[in-house]
Formats: C-alpha cells, structure tokens, sequence
C-alpha cells in the first residue's frame, strides 16, 4: 500500500549510530488517524531536532499526549536504529513495558521490531530495534556494558515518577553519555515526564553541568470541574462513597466514561463487583438512547483548544452536600444527550497484576450504547491514558509501602495522596472534553493534609540492592552519586553495612568503611541475580549437594508477590469462606497437606512452597489446578518464569555446575531440607525469634499474660511479634524460628517462617552472638554444614542475650 503520510524533512546530523536516511513506516490508516490527534506529532519537528542537536534532551507534556507511543517511532523514522545501536525505552512498570511495546508495534505495524525485558520475560530477538524495558532491567545491563554500546538512544520514560532505578539511571547516564561522546559514538539520552516539575533533573548542576533543553508539549486539555466533598469519608467508609459517587454518576449525568481511583486489587474487585451487581450487563442487552451517531461531530466542533497554561482547575466546595454537587454540573454542553439510568455500565478492573490481556480492555471502546467504567488503582494515574474519560471519582488514598529502618518491619498504610498526583488524577477527566473530578475529601483536608508532590522512592526506602548492583559497577563512594535526589546518609550507611554483613564488600584496604567499600568475590557472583541481595546470597551458597533447584524455587516464590490465593479468589466460581479467621483457618488446612516429617517440617512455610510448585508443575501448572490447591495461576506462572530465569543466570555465574532446567522438582531429602534451612540462616541470621519460655510468662509481673502467649521476640524489635495464623507452623510454636517479613496488622505478624535448632544460631548467624571465646575462622560457617564446626564453649544470642546450646567440636 502507498505511504500515508509525507515525511516530512529533517535535519540530519552525522552520527556513526545513526543511518542517515529516513526509514518510512506504512502504518494502518486508523492508526494514522489516531496519531495526528496526539499532541505530540505536531511538535515533531521541534522533538527531533533537539534530539539531534543536544545529547540531553527533556520532554514534558501531559499524560495521554503521546510521549511514550510516539517519540520511539520518531527515533525511528529519522534512522536511530538502523545503524548498529537500537533504541531503548525504560518504564518504571512492568505493565507499561509490556503494554507500550505491544502497541508500538502495532502501530508501527513492525511488531517483531518492538520488543520488551521485564525481569520475568521479553520477546528480544535478533530484529529488535525498540526494546522497552523496566529501569530495573537497563541497571542491570549496566553492571556487563557499562557503555551501554548496544544502544544508540536511551529514552527514560515516567521520570516523573521517580522511581529508584530511574533516579540512579539519570544519575548513570549523565556520566555515561560524555564518555560515549568521547569514544565517538555520541548517545543520546531522552528524559520524559509527565508533570512540569522537572528542576530536580535541570537544574541540578551535579548532575548536568550544563542543564539540557525542555521541549513542553502544549497539549490539549479540556477544563476539569473540582468538586470538593463537604464531609470527608473515614477509613471504613470511603469505599462505600466511591461507589455511591460512581452510582449517582451513572444515573443523572450525561454519557461518558467514570474512572474511579481506589487503592488497592482488593478493593477494585470489590467494587467492581458491586457496580456490576447495581447495573448488570448482559452483552445483547438493546441500547435505550437511541441513534447517537452525529453527536460525537457536534461535540467535536464545540471543542476549544486550551493551551496548557491556561489549563486551570476551578475547585467547587459541595457547600450543599450531594445535591449540590449535581447542580455544578455543566450539562448545558451536552443537554442534546440522553441521561438515562436504564443505560448499561460497562466496570472494568485495573489494577498491574491484571492479566494483560484484561488491562488491554480499557483501551478498547465500551459496547455500543455502555458506559465505561474503570475502577483503578493509581497504574491509571500516569502510565496508562484511558480514553474518552469525563468523570474521575478521587478517593485521594493511594497505598504505600512503609519502611522502618531500623527494624526491618514493613506496613502497607492507606495514606493521602500528595496534591501533584491527586491534580494529575483529575486531569484524567479533560483529556477528550469537559471533564468532572469528584473528590471524596473536603478541600480543607486537601489544602492541609496533602503533600506538595510524592518524596522520590529512592528516599523511601531500603537500597541494599541497589548499592550491590552500584558497587559491581566498580562504584566504591556511593555517598558521591550525582543521584537527582541523594537518599539520606543514614540509609546508603545501612545498606553499605548489610551488604558488609552479608560478605558482599569489604572495606577498601587501608581505609575505613566510610570512605567507601568494595565488592567482594561473593559480591560479584550474588550481583549476577536479579533478587535482593540476601537472596543472591542464599544463590551464591547452594552450589553443594544440589541444593541449587530448591533455592531457586524458593527465592523465586518468595520474591513474587502471594502465591496462595488467600484474598478473594480471581475467578469467581471459588467457593471460599466468607469470614476472614475461618478463611485463614482454611488455608493453614490446606497448605498442612503438604508438610512433611523431621527436617522438611522444619522448613515449615518454606517447605510448603517446595510442595506447592512441584505438585502444580507435576500437574501440568493448568488454571484448574491451581485454582482447586488455592494457588494463584498467573503467581505460579511468574515463579515458573522466574526460576527459568534464576537458573539461566545460575548457570552463567557458576558454569561447571550441573544444573538442570527441568521445572519438576521432587521435594528435598532430610539432608538437603537441613542444608536449605541452614544456608536461609546464614542469609537471613537477623530474622531469628524466639519464643517467651513458659518459665519467663510464669514470673512475669504483668496483668494480662495473654500477650505473652504465642509471643515471640526479634532481635530488633521492642514489640513482641506473633506466628501468622496462616503460617503451617501456627500451632508448632517452635522456640526458635527465622521469618522472612514482619508485617503489621492487628498484630505484628511473621510470615513465612521455618523452625531453626537453637545450636545452628551460633554456626550460621554468629554475627548475631555474643561469645565467651574468640570465634576461629568465621569463614567456616557458608560450608552447608559439613567442613569445620566453629569451636567455641557458650553463646548468647542477640540484644536479650537468649542463652544458646553449646557447640562441639
Ligand atoms: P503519554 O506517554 O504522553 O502519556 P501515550 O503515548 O501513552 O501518552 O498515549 C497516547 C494515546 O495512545 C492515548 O490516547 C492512549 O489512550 C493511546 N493508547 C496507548 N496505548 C494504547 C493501546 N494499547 N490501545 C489503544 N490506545 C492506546
Ligand atoms: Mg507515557
């Protein structure tokens, strides 16, 4: 078929990456359509000779604009990878990854030549040209090519978001593209973000001596009315308003679709089936309004092209509660539309553990005659564009995960939103006309409680692995990383001292831990898996009596998020327990069937796991199977993937060991289960408990002695801690166990725990004792049990001094 669209003319400028002719892409006509309403295509020319006259270029515009499905294709077309390098796009989500690729390909018509990485999967191949990947993954890259030579653009998409891999990728590649220019093969950086808040990566003269040119993409955005709830909603509450929003919506107001942000996958399903219960849809049902063609024309002439300046949000307080509230709608736009209460919803879940064939939905228009209804989570708040959005219902939480330094412990806590992302939220609602944004919270509350903008990740949590994959790139001062925003002293200290911990660096020679510490051998190999760091090491230790097919298994499982179904089922035909102690009860029963005796017992939740992916891959890993063992099939998938993954990385470290990619797994001997807990405690000696001996309840001088039952104490908690009811060592009450995470509920609970012998604390976690006499080659102890015992007489452990058995020789 003939070229669809001219090209139009480019400057060219030499660069040995970069063919000098244009490549010409014949898209599909709908496609072309599409492309020429995105407010990128008009600033092509503008984008690309940026790019061709400036190593560094940023480029802002708002969400939906094109940015991420566009700019690739241009590199593209002006022949950025058809020379030898290909052009790379990072995502700070794995959706996105998958998603954008997909569609750029589609797009481009070339879907071979679009291909992404997640940690999990891709579909590079020897045709690549455009390679989406997560920033985690272009990390990784680094610590093998340093110069990244594969590659003749990096585009580092949603900077916005400002998650640790990105961050340290600009911090990276500031460094980098100098040295390439210096090797004379130039690399060009792209940043893209969605928010004009850029001057963390402009003006930051660390980072770019000279600050790179921001092209703004003036992008069309319809005006979007605020309105304010008068009363805002608590905790147990503002569920139950989102969906009485979403309903009144519906019923009263003109055609369009309603995205409502809620903050979790439970909660989506959770609405989403109540939507679905209120207004069911039956796929033949007749559209009650008639003839709408003609209406979209006249709607499209009354379009006003607002530049983004002048996109302001009118803010409107409910003074009047609900009816109120309907009267600010501006229905005189659309008074030629039917509202009809007897029209169709059409709910749809989002959230990025959704299959991707159902997140693809949303992109596709509702049946003829529905409205769309999209319940999200905040994937939908930048990375995706929904179209055709009119109604947003803001509950402004967002879910956060929460680290204590100090104790390791992990919450996830329903917090306020910040104000850029709530305003971000509501801009989804102008993207195609007018648009209403509903916030289930009273503007005092948002002037008052919401933050300014979200603290960049890299500030909030641990970055042990992060440090690691640093120092395999040789970086031995991380404290002078041009990071856009540097994490606090306090916590690359912590990392630096876990990795030490672990064996991973040394202190470099002569010198004291502050100036700097550098990778070890140990390091090097536990850098080449993509898992934290404890993880890596538990990799690095089971190359003896074919441990290694277990330890994959596990640190593959653990690394995923919840194999076992133990919310609401995915799929409905599930008949589980509606009460959520006879749920847990339920799922202890059931996990029960697959422990073992003497030391696989021992293993506990971890053993559990073991039996559950061998049975489900002895099984043939089916849907049904899964579903009839409460496993969760597209967990069981990952870990199927994952461990693929861990033993190809495996074999590459450690390549005269033989290791088979067989996924069945028999389950451990006695020895092997030994060894495999042993070498967990060797990585993970800091996550020892103990329980309250009978004895210390009996004379404890407190009042209500119910706390101290079942009670266990960390090493570094003040709080006591309690088995997981879920846990198949909920009713063994070992003395000793090891967790995995402490999380807090009503309680504060561990999960996945094993049983530990008392006598393997000092052998395999000595850095938690405290000894009588001198410990003699410490080194000893990563041999799996079989080389040299640690000779000493008596051994406490830890803050509380836990008296320790003593250990032979
Ligand atoms: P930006 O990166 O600037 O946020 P995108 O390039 O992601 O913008 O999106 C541009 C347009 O492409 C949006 O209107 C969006 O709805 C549309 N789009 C993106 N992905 C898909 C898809 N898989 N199917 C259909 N339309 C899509
Ligand atoms: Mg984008």
């Amino acid at each position: 078929s003939p070229s669809l669209e001219a090209l139009p003319s480019k400057p060219i400028v030499q660069n040995p990456f970069r063919k000098v002719h244009n490549v010409v892409i014949q898209r599909p006509e709908e496609v072309q359509l599409n492309r020429a309403k995105l407010p990128v295509t008009s600033e092509e020319q503008t984008i690309m000779e940026a790019i061709n006259e400036n190593p560094i270029v940023v480029v802002c515009g708002e969400t939906g604009s094109g940015k991420t499905t566009q700019i690739p294709q241009f590199l593209y077309e002006a022949g950025y990878a058809s020379g030898d390098g290909i052009i790379g796009v990072t995502e700070p989500r794995r959706v996105a990854a998958i998603s954008m690729s997909q569609r750029i390909g589609l797009e481009m018509d070339r879907p071979r030549e679009v291909s992404y990485q997640i940690r999990y999967e891709g579909n590079v191949n020897k045709d690549t040209k455009i390679k989406l990947m997560t920033d985690g993954v272009l990390t990784r890259e680094l610590a093998s090519d340093f110069l990244l030579t594969k590659y003749s653009v990096i585009v580092i998409d949603e900077a916005h978001e400002r998650s640790v891999y990105t961050d340290v990728l600009i911090g990276l590649l500031s460094r980098i593209v100098p040295l390439r220019e210096k090797r004379g093969l130039p690399l060009k950086l792209i940043i893209m973000s969605a928010t004009l808040r850029v001057e963390d990566f402009v003006a930051n003269q660390n980072l770019f001596p000279t600050p790179p040119p921001v092209i703004k993409i003036d992008s069309r955005q319809y005006p979007v009315t605020i309105h304010f709830n008068k009363r805002t909603p608590n905790e147990s509450e503002y569920l139950e308003e989102a969906y009485k929003k979403a309903c009144k919506i519906h019923r009263e107001l003109p055609d369009g679709g309603i995205l409502i942000f809620v903050t979790g996958q439970q909660e989506v399903q959770a609405l989403c089936s109540r939507l679905r219960e209120t207004f069911p849809f039956r796929p033949n049902q007749t559209v009650v309004e008639g003839d709408t063609s003609g209406r979209d024309e006249s709607r499209a002439n009354r379009r006003k092209r607002f530049k983004l300046d002048d996109y302001a949000i009118q803010a409107i307080d409910e003074e009047e509660g609900e009816a109120a509230s309907d009267a600010e709608f501006d229905v005189e736009e659309d008074k030629a539309d039917q509202v009809s209460s007897r029209q169709p919803m059409f709910v749809l879940p989002l959230f990025s553990l959704l299959p991707s064939a159902k997140q693809a939905l949303v992109f596709q228009p509702p049946p003829a005659g529905c409205r769309l209804c999209v319940v999200a989570t905040n994937v939908a708040e930048t990375s995706l564009t929904i179209p055709d959005v009119k109604y947003v219902v803001d509950t402004g939480k967002t879910k956060t995960k929460l680290y204590d330094r100090n104790t390791g412990l992990s919450t996830f806590r329903i917090m306020w939103n910040s104000k850029a992302a709530s305003n971000q939220r509501a801009g989804r609602a102008g993207r195609t006309s007018a648009g209403h944004c509903y916030r289930l919270f009273s503007s005092a509350v948002f002037n008052d409680e919401f933050a300014q903008f979200t603290p960049p990740e890299i500030t909030r949590r641990p970055i042990e692995d992060l440090v690691l994959q640093m120092k395999a790139m040789n970086i031995e001062k991380v404290v002078n990383f041009p990071f856009p925003s540097p994490p606090s002293r306090e916590s690359l200290i912590v990392a630096e001292a876990e990795l030490l911990a672990l064996g991973a660096v040394q202190p470099v020679k002569g010198k004291t831990l502050a100036s700097g510490s550098r990778i070890t051998p140990l390091g090097r190999t536990m850098s080449n898996f993509p898992v934290a760091p404890r993880f890596a090491k538990m990799l690095a230790l089971s190359g003896q009596h074919d441990l290694m097919p277990y330890m994959i298994s596990l640190v593959a499982a653990l690394t995923v998020q919840e194999p076992f179904l133990e919310g609401k089922p995915e799929d409905d035909n599930q008949e589980l327990p509606e009460d959520a102690k006879q749920r847990q009860a339920y799922f202890s029963q059931l996990k029960k069937r697959w422990i073992g005796q003497g030391f696989s017992k021992m293993l506990g939740d971890l053993m559990v796991l073991l039996k559950a992916i061998g049975a489900a891959e002895f099984a043939g890993l089916t849907p049904e199977y899964c579903a009839e063992h409460c496993l969760r099939f597209k967990a069981m998938k990952e870990i199927r993937q994952l461990r693929q993954q861990l033993t190809n990385s495996v074999l590459l470290a450690v390549p005269n060991l033989e290791l088979s990619l067989d996924p069945n797994l028999s389950p451990p001997t006695e020895l092997q289960s030994k060894l495999l807990i042993q070498v967990v405690l060797s990585c993970m000696g800091g996550k020892i408990a103990r329980r309250i001996p009978a004895s210390v309840i009996a004379a404890a001088n407190v009042e209500d002695k119910s706390k101290l039952r079942h009670a266990y104490q960390t090493l570094s908690l003040e709080q006591l801690v309690y088995i997981h009811p879920s846990s198949v060592l909920f009713q063994d009450e070992p003395e000793f166990i090891l967790y995995q995470e402490l999380f807090e509920g009503n309680k504060i609970y561990c999960r996945n725990v094993l049983e530990l012998k008392g006598a393997w604390i000092p052998k395999f976690a000595p850095q938690h004792c405290i000894f009588s006499a001198p410990l003699e080659e410490p080194e000893a102890r990563f041999d799996g049990g079989n080389g040299n015992v640690i000779c000493h007489r008596t051994s406490t452990c830890g803050p509380h001094g836990w008296p320790l058995p003593s250990v032979e020789v």
